[in-house]
């Protein structure tokens, strides 16, 4: 069953020009995920782009409850996404189980 949850940026690192890496404390998500499953990250504050951009979960800490992902920046979905910043919140479907 799908969850939909919010996780928090606790870092965000570029690691070239359109490449992304985000730390995010996601305890709901992080307690059984593993590397490789997807996210559905909510992209923008505002209504468009309006669906949602499937991102894989390229790390996990279990004990402090992290997860990572990585992006590379390429449309609208992640140009949106590129432009939300450490400490704030993303909306996120956890479509595994
Ligand atoms: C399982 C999976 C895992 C992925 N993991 C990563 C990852 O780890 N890192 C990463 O950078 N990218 C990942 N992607 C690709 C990512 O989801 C985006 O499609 C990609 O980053 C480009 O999105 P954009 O919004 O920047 O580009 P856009 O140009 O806005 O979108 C690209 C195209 O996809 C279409 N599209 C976008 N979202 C949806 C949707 N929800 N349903 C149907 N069509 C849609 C758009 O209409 C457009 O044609 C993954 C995709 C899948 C399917």
């Amino acid at each position: 069953m799908p969850v939909n949850t919010k996780i928090k940026i606790v870092k965000k690192q570029k690691l070239k020009d359109d490449i992304i890496k985000y730390v995010c404390l996601a305890p709901e998500i992080a307690k059984d995920v593993k590397i490789g499953q997807f996210i559905e990250i909510k992209v923008s504050k505002g209504v468009e782009p309006f669906l949602r951009r499937p991102i894989s979960i390229h790390n996990v800490d279990k004990e402090n409850n992290m997860i990572e992902f990585i992006i590379q920046v390429k449309g609208k979905g992640t140009t949106a996404l590129s432009q939300i910043q450490e400490g704030e919140m993303l909306d996120v479907i956890r479509t595994f189980r």
